[in-house]
C-alpha cells in the first residue's frame, strides 16, 4: 500500500508507527470476525425489531407543540423495548445526556425515606452530584434519600458478604454501572451482572435494580434487561445513537418503571403522552440501526490501541487480550504529558476541528482537571472517536469511539505517533 503510506505520511505518520500498527493488526483477525459476529446477530436483531413494529416514512414526520399522537416517537420507543426485550422504554431528545437519563429513573423510582444502594463501588462522576456523594442543590440527598455503597473486593470481583448486610427495609433501588467509567477497575460482562442482580433480589425479591449501561449497548448479545435488569439506561450520543443522534437518552424497563419515568420527564398525569420530537426521528431511527456496526468499529479501534501501547510498557485495561464488555480502552500513560501527547494525536486525526489542539481544564461534574480530544460532528459525542480523562494519577486516559474501524485505526496511529514525536516512547 504505497499510496496509502505516501497520504497518511502527508498527515505525520511516520512509516515506522505505521508498520508496528501492521505488525499487531496481523494478530488480531480472528477477534475482529469474532466482533463481526455479534454485530451482524445484533443488526438482525435491530433490524427485526424495526419490521415488526412496521417502521415506515411516516415514522419519520417532524411534529412540534405539546407532540400529542407522535407516532414516530412511540414507535420509535416500542422498537427499543423490542431490543431490549422490555415491557416498555422512554426515548427522548429532551433528556439531554446519560447523566440526565439516569438522574430520570432515579428520581422517578425513589422517594423520600428510601435508599439507593450502589453494589460495585463509586458511580461515574456526574453520578456523585446526583445521589449527592459530593453535595449539589436538587441531589436525591436533599430530597430524603440515603445513599449506600459496598466496594468490590481488591480483585474487582462482587463483596457478596457486605452487599447481603447493605441491603435493609429501605433499600429501594440498586445501581449497577456496567462500564469502568473513569476508574481503573473491570468492566462487568453482562452475565457477571446477571448474577449480581440474581443476588440482589434473592436477598429483597421487591428491590429494584437499575443499569447504567452507558457504553454497553451492541457490544454483546444480550443487555442487562435480558438478566433481570427493571431499568436499563443510556446515553444517545454513545452506542445507540449510532454517531447519528445529535443528543436524547432512553430507559429501557418495565411498564411500571418507565411510566414513572414518564411523570417525572415531563409532569405527573402527562408522562410519555408529551414531546415533540423536533424532526429528529430519522437521525434517531437511523442511528440505532447503524449502532451494532459502529460499536463493532469502536471495539476494533480500543482492541488495537490496547495491543500497541500494552507492548510498549503502558497499563491498559482492558489489557490486550481480554474480552471486552464496553467500547473503553483506559491506557495509563503515567504522566500529563503523555495524556496530552495522546490527545493531541486524536484530535489531529478528525474531520472536524483537527487544528485544534486539547489542553486540560475544569469541567462541571467533575472534581479535577480534564482534558478532552474530540472532533466530532456531534459535540461531546462519544461514540465519535475521543479520548479523555481526569488529569490525576495514574493519569490514564480513556479512549473510545470511531465511527469507522479504519477512523479509529488512524486516530490510534496518530496518538502514537504524537506520543514518538514528543519523546515519551521508542518504537
Ligand atoms: C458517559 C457516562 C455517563 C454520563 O453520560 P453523559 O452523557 O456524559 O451525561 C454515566 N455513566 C457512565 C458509565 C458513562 O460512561
Amino acid at each position: 500500500m504505497e499510496d496509502l503510506l505516501a497520504l497518511y505520511g502527508g498527515m505525520g505518520i511516520s512509516p515506522a508507527v505505521y508498520n508496528y500498527g501492521e505488525a499487531a493488526l496481523k494478530k488480531l483477525q480472528a477477534r475482529f470476525a469474532e466482533i463481526d459476529k455479534v454485530a451482524e446477530y445484533n443488526q438482525a436483531k435491530v433490524i427485526s425489531a424495526m419490521q415488526k413494529n412496521r417502521v415506515s416514512a411516516a415514522c419519520f414526520a417532524a411534529t412540534t407543540g405539546y407532540g400529542y399522537d407522535d407516532m414516530g416517537r412511540d414507535n420509535l420507543e416500542r422498537v427499543y423495548a423490542d431490543v431490549f426485550h422490555t415491557e416498555a422504554a422512554l426515548v427522548r431528545p429532551q433528556i439531554t445526556c446519560g447523566t440526565h437519563a439516569l438522574t430520570v429513573a432515579l428520581s422517578a423510582n425513589l422517594l423520600p425515606g428510601d435508599e439507593l444502594l450502589s453494589p460495585v463501588g463509586l458511580p461515574y462522576d456526574t453520578l456523585q452530584e446526583v445521589i449527592g456523594i459530593r453535595p449539589s442543590p436538587c441531589s436525591l440527598a436533599e430530597y430524603g434519600v440515603t445513599y449506600r455503597q459496598v466496594d468490590l473486593l481488591e480483585d474487582g470481583t462482587f463483596d457478596y458478604e457486605n452487599i447481603r448486610k447493605a441491603i435493609n427495609e429501605k433499600t429501594k433501588l440498586i445501581t449497577i454501572q456496567r462500564s469502568k467509567g473513569y476508574a481503573t477497575r473491570p468492566t462487568f460482562s453482562v452475565k457477571q451482572i446477571g448474577e449480581l442482580i440474581a443476588f440482589c433480589k434473592s436477598v429483597k425479591p421487591d428491590v429494584l435494580v437499575m443499569v447504567d449501561n452507558c457504553y454497553g449497548e451492541f457490544v454483546e448479545t444480550i443487555e442487562p434487561s435480558d438478566v433481570g435488569a427493571d431499568m436499563t439506561v443510556g446515553s444517545l450520543i454513545k452506542n445507540p445513537g449510532g454517531g447519528l443522534a445529535p443528543i436524547g437518552g432512553y430507559i429501557a424497563g418495565t411498564r411500571e418503571c418507565i411510566d414513572r419515568c414518564g411523570y417525572r420527564l415531563s409532569a405527573p398525569g402527562l408522562g410519555q403522552e408529551v414531546g415533540a420530537n423536533l424532526g429528529l426521528m430519522p437521525a434517531l431511527y437511523q442511528g440505532f440501526f447503524l449502532a451494532p456496526t459502529v460499536v463493532a468499529g469502536a471495539e476494533k479501534g480500543a482492541i488495537f490501541a490496547a495491543n500497541l501501547y500494552e507492548p510498549l510498557g503502558f497499563r491498559c485495561v482492558p489489557n490486550a487480550t481480554e474480552s471486552r464488555h464496553d467500547i473503553i480502552q483506559a491506557v495509563e500513560l503515567g504522566s500529563e504529558a503523555g495524556m496530552i501527547a495522546f490527545c493531541k494525536g486524536i484530535q489531529a486525526a478528525a474531520p472536524v476541528d483537527s487544528y485544534a489542539a486539547p489542553i486540560p481544564g475544569d469541567m462541571p461534574g467533575y472534581d479535577s482537571k480534564v482534558i478532552m480530544a474530540a472532533g466530532a460532528f456531534v459535540q461531546g459525542s462519544s461514540i465519535e472517536l475521543s479520548a479523555d480523562g481526569p488529569i490525576r494519577p495514574p493519569y490514564a486516559v480513556y479512549f473510545q469511539g470511531g465511527l469507522t474501524w479504519c477512523h479509529a485505526k488512524l486516530g490510534i496511529l496518530m496518538s502514537l505517533q504524537k506520543m514518538v514525536d514528543a519523546g515519551l516512547v521508542n518504537i
